[in-house]
């Protein structure tokens, strides 16, 4: 059984990444692997925070880690939140607050294309389509591999659902074009999921080694 440290203190997160990798691998936490306080995450982009916090976790170990970043890109708000996702409503990361400023954004935004529309200014059509984009960053041996995940939906007008984390209650995946991703057994949000699909890349290609 490989060992792999995830550089995250997220459970929903370990659960979700130790179901898709099987039994093949363990899951190692910070915590477990005797870290402890804030893994720094100062990046531009989900790369480079990604490879950022593995570096860290490899620094300190020199363990095989892995670690991911995750950003929500919302069409009518021009790509944000993005790699800003997490701090969408400030340094608290309340998940309610992030999402209700991104209800509350989006509807300004819609507003506001309304009424540029009636006044028969050309604005792009309102959609509220958004993904979710994953970059995960594998060190191994110290070297730094990368996986990307996408999983393509629309944000909804509420909340609606309980499980899951962060912004599950407003995203209604593709897939499932009748419910957010909080009403979805968490297997089934594996299966379609940002993070399943890299961490999947990662498990495929970690399986190929040899
Ligand atoms: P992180 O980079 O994975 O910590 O994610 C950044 C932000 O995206 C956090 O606010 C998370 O709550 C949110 N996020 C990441 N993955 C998911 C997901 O699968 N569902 C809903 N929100 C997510």
């Amino acid at each position: 059984m490989r060992k792999l440290i995830f550089a995250s203190g997220n459970p929903h997160k370990v659960e979700e990444a130790a179901a898709v990798l099987g039994d093949a691998f363990r899951i190692i936490t910070p915590a477990e692997a005797g870290l402890s306080g804030e893994i720094p995450e100062t990046g531009n982009t989900l790369r480079s925070n990604s490879l950022q916090k593995a570096r860290y976790i490899y620094e300190h170990t020199g363990a095989d880690c892995f670690a991911d970043d995750t950003g929500l890109e919302v069409d009518i708000l021009g790509g944000e939140p993005g790699v800003f996702t997490a701090r969408y409503a400030g340094e608290a990361c309340d998940p309610e607050a992030n999402m209700q400023k991104l209800l509350l954004e989006m509807s300004r935004r819609e507003y506001a294309a309304s009424v540029a529309r009636e006044a028969g200014l050309s604005t792009p059509y309102a959609t509220r389509r958004a993904r979710f984009r994953t970059c995960v960053t594998l060190i191994l041996d110290g070297q730094p591999h990368y996986f990307d995940g996408i999983l393509e939906g629309q944000i909804a007008r509420e909340k609606s659902g309980v499980r899951g984390f962060g912004y599950d209650p407003v995203f209604i995946p593709d897939d499932y074009p009748d419910r957010t991703l909080a009403e979805l057994p968490p297997e089934v949000k594996n299966a379609i999921s940002h993070r399943g699909k890299a961490v999947r890349a990662m498990a495929e290609y970690l399986k190929g080694l040899k």
